[in-house]
């Protein structure tokens, strides 16, 4: 079975060059305060832009976190702090209330990109796979765990959900 999206290495070429790996970041604000938390995300609700930057979400002790593929850029720990200055400006942008907000955290780590921009499963070279969610992995890797692998590799069937309809890569 092979689930390592993007950190699918060269020792799977086959699936190495079917997936591009790119940089995601996120930075967390200062806690914010329950009444202007509320205010940002009212009834609490996570938002997601049509751009490659702009999900948010509020934590339980009233943060912001803000994400996006900030930079087209891999991440490390100098990266992440650019992408983390970039992230700031656009979430100033969209929240100008925010513009003097502390950020207290920032990371990153990397998403693989299939080149069609949809999840493949399936069968090659005698493995099975799951990959390329594209960013949005969090939910449809969990999907796709039950979804696939419908045998493993002496044929007993996995738990979980029925088959999907998810193209091979
Ligand atoms: C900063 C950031 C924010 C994100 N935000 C969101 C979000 O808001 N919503 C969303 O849906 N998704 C988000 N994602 C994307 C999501 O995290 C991924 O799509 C998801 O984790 C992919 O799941 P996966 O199990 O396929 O792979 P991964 O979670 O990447 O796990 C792959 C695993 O394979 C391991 N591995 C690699 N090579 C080998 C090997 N040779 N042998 C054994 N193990 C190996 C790695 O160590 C790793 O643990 C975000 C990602 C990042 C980096």
């Amino acid at each position: 079975m092979a689930a390592t999206d993007a950190y699918t290495d060269k020792a799977m070429p086959w699936f190495h060059k079917r997936l591009i790996n790119v940089g995601s970041f996120v930075i967390v604000t200062e806690p914010l305060g329950e009444e202007r938390a509320r205010q940002l995300t009212p009834n609490n609700r996570v938002a997601m832009s049509s751009k490659n930057i702009g999900h948010y979400v509020r934590t339980p002790d009233n943060r912001l976190t803000f994400g996006g593929r900030a930079r087209l850029a891999p991440s490390n720990p100098a990266s992440d702090v650019k992408s983390g200055d970039v992230l700031k400006q656009e979430l100033a942008d969209i929240f100008p209330q925010l513009s003097d907000v502390r950020i207290d955290y920032v990371w990153g780590g990397s998403v693989g990109f299939s080149y069609d921009r949809v999840p493949h499963a399936g069968k090659a070279n005698g493995l099975y796979y799951s990959m390329g969610y594209c960013g949005h992995g969090a939910q449809m890797a969990t999907y796709m765990g039950r979804a696939r692998p419908p045998v493993d590799p002496v044929g007993v069937h996995a738990t979980g959900g029925g088959r999907s309809h998810t193209p091979q890569l």
